[in-house]
């Protein structure tokens, strides 16, 4: 997509499907790997992206007496624009927290008694930090829903919990992409996994190694996605890397769109091999999560010492709890070889010392390529 923008017109070269008059909103991926697509959308795309986001909200149990708070830096990355504009669209209020600073924001959470947000996890469990920092209890704040994207976490049930328990909130996932749209949901049931938006997408689930269609629950392999009715920039069976499975039971919500279980397990591109090994950086997330005793932030670096791989996994312990590191160590050690098969090197570190994200982060290192290249 990269090489067809350099073509003619500018700045969306052949990916553009109408006349470049009727394009009315700039936007542009995030660009974790490489240089960025730009993305076109007409306003008929732009109510179409605000209809399939009232989807998602309506289905978590967004209504119109909710007060929406949205922490997020609105510019050219996609990010939560239209789940600003689905807020209005279902009849509920919008409180845009732009530029403010995370102190402001909680100040505002907390004047206004915002009801709901809409964060990446990193951002939220941040978020949470912060207010603990400046002696507000983030439990006792009037978030009572909060709806992640960017990042899988709020998928993976340790992160998910985290982030429920830090806020005394239900925390929702949706799985969305700048080139796609806003293509998943969890819904209010929190039956472990996402709902497709199947009034605007066509999802298809293809074998990695073969390229052969899956239609049975329970076989991974990557999503291809064709969004229904995107004028300005439609793509049309497009790749997307997300690595998902089909759910072998319908929700019991009483949705018939299908479910992916689990929800996006992770990128085709972000599963490395180390010591021939398949290691997926969501295994590595799942397993400190979920250990009580060890701080929210960590970094996974994968390099090389002679010809062999060697995995050095960064955490930190909550202030406090210094003293049980033998005792997490051990934990840590049998956890990590339990699920994912591979001897790690730990490295603890003083809380606060690793760091922090505001929105993606990238916790994730692989320096044995020529090019360094870091994944989210
Ligand atoms: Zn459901």
């Amino acid at each position: 997509m990269r090489g067809i923008q350099r073509k003619p017109p500018f700045p969306y070269g052949d990916t553009l499907c109408v006349p470049l008059e009727d394009v009315v909103e700039f936007r542009q991926t995030s660009g974790t790997t490489g240089q960025p697509v730009y993305q076109a959308d007409t306003w008929q795309d732009w109510e179409w992206w605000a209809e399939s986001w009232a989807y998602i909200l309506w289905a978590q149990g967004y209504r119109p007496c909710d007060r929406v708070f949205l922490p997020f830096g609105y510019n050219v990355f996609v990010a939560f624009w239209a789940g600003h504009y689905a807020v209005e669209k279902i009849g509920a209020e919008i409180v845009p927290g732009g530029v403010l600073d995370t102190q402001a924001r909680i100040l505002k959470i907390q004047e206004l008694q915002c009801t709901a947000m809409m964060a990446t996890p990193t951002y939220v469990l941040g978020m949470a930090d912060t207010a603990k920092k400046m002696g507000i209890d983030p439990r006792l704040l009037s978030i009572r829903r909060i709806t992640c994207a960017g990042e899988p976490g709020a998928s993976i049930p340790a992160t998910k919990k985290r982030m429920e328990d830090a806020w005394n909130a239900k925390v929702f996932d949706h799985a969305g992409a700048t080139e796609i749209g806003a293509w998943s949901f969890e819904c209010a049931d929190q039956t472990g996994g996402l709902h497709v938006n199947e009034a605007f997408f066509l999802v298809e689930i293809q074998d990695v190694d073969t390229g052969e269609y899956i239609e049975e629950p329970g076989r991974r392999g990557k999503m291809i996605i064709t969004a229904l009715d995107r004028q300005a920039q439609p793509c049309v069976r497009f790749d997307s890397k997300d690595l998902i499975e089909w759910a072998p039971d319908p929700c019991s919500c009483g949705r018939t769109f299908r479910m992916i279980k689990g929800g996006v397990v992770g990128r085709s591109d972000d599963i490395t091999k180390v010591k021939g090994v398949l290691l997926s950086p969501s295994a590595i997330e799942e397993v400190v999560r979920g250990m009580d005793g060890l701080a929210d932030e960590f970094e996974v670096i994968v390099d090389k010492v002679g010809d062999i791989d060697r995995i050095t996994l960064k955490i930190e312990i909550v202030k406090g709890r210094e003293d049980e590191r033998p005792r997490l160590e051990a934990t840590l050690k049998d956890q990590l070889r339990l699920n994912t098969n591979l001897g790690y090197n730990l490295e603890f570190h003083d809380y606060g010392t690793l760091p922090r994200y505001d929105v993606k982060a990238k916790r994730f290192k692989d320096l044995r390529e020529k090019h360094c290249m870091e994944k989210s």
